[in-house]
């Protein structure tokens, strides 16, 4: 298996799209390979830009995914696209039939693209995706985006596994009192509302803004989330959004929270493992300082999420 294993990461390192498939199959079927896949992939792991695209069905998330995947490919980047729906037990690509604007880059060996149904699968969310991405992130994707369905809990869940997360939203059917009351609006780094060519798409940037600035409460050199517009199906305010994005990415840069949340993130990816493996073994437990050790591990590459769950297990045991 160890060789198998091997030539399959160095296929999928090389660009091979079917490679990229069969590594990611194998995190969403928690296949028994997969732990020494992510020990194979953690030294190439974390360099990465990760992009969080989330809002209601319709506002124009696939549309504006490939506007963003036209300007990446055109600076040279490699992209990794995971599309989330919440809503839908379907993977592997089930939902790219629809996605006409997407197959614009279905041949492009620069653009990696792929559908992930997470529903009926308990604790998907959580626990295959920061997996996939980890996959994407370690076979060279530059930039990987993390497309989602707007559904409350699982978007929240989701938008926390980006460096920066953008919520989108479009004209009409009140969409941004539905954002505030989903509690969406703590969330984002940017907004972004589409369909700017659409009647009220001046009102609903108003809205956001007044609405941002009731709540704001922000330290001095804290991140304000600017509110941008698009017509994506026209390709217009694209690359504004792109200065925006790489604006925002210096910012987590000087300002350290790029370690931050990396941290975080790695701190959550080792703690679901550990939890469900515990879970199973021993029921209750809580894992004390040695998770911020492992987690810095992990972030340097020195060891894989596995890896580290399996001995903050057998600390506890022992
Ligand atoms: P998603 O469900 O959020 O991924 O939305 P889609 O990208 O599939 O877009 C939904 C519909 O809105 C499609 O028919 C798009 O062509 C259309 N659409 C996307 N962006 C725009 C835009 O900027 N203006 C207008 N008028 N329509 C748009």
């Amino acid at each position: 298996m160890a060789r198998d294993v091997g030539a399959l990461v160095a296929r999928a390192r090389e660009g091979d799209p079917r490679s990229v498939g069969r590594l990611i199959s194998l995190v969403e079927n928690a296949a028994p390979e997969l732990r020494e896949v992510m020990a194979a992939l953690a030294p190439h792991a974390g360099s990465a830009r990760l992009i969080g695209l989330t809002g209601s069905p319709g506002v124009g998330k696939s549309t504006t995914t490939s506007a963003l995947l036209s300007s990446y490919r055109a600076r040279g980047d490699r992209v990794g696209v995971l599309a989330i729906d919440p809503t839908s037990p379907f993977s592997g690509g089930a939902l790219l039939g629809d996605r006409v604007r997407m197959q614009d880059h279905a041949l492009d060996p620069g653009v990696y693209i792929r559908s992930m149904g997470t529903r009926g699968n308990l604790g998907g969310v959580s626990w295959a995706t920061p997996q996939a991405i980890r996959v994407l992130d370690a076979v060279g994707c530059d930039v990987v985006i993390i497309e989602t369905v707007g559904v409350g809990q699982a978007e929240v869940a989701i938008a926390s596994l980006a460096d920066s997360t953008v919520v989108m939203l479009a004209p009409g059917l009140g969409d941004g009192i539905q954002a505030a009351k989903a509690g969406i609006l703590e969330i984002a780094d940017l907004y972004v509302v589409n369909k700017a060519d659409r009647e009220g798409a001046t009102q609903t940037v108003r809205d956001l803004k007044s609405m941002l600035t009731l709540g704001e409460k922000r330290a001095p050199g804290a991140w304000k989330p600017p509110v941008l517009s698009t017509v994506s199906v026209k390709n217009e305010g694209i690359t504004e959004f792109v200065e925006e994005l790489d604006r925002h990415q210096a910012w987590l840069l000087e300002s350290g929270e790029l370690e931050n949340r990396r941290r975080r993130r790695a701190a959550e990816e080792i703690e679901v493992l550990a939890v469900t493996a515990l879970r199973e073994r021993m029921g209750d437990l809580s894992g004390g300082d040695l998770l911020g050790e492992l987690a810095d591990e992990v972030l340097a590459g020195k060891t894989d999420p596995y890896a580290a769950a399996d001995r903050l297990v057998a600390a506890v045991e022992g």
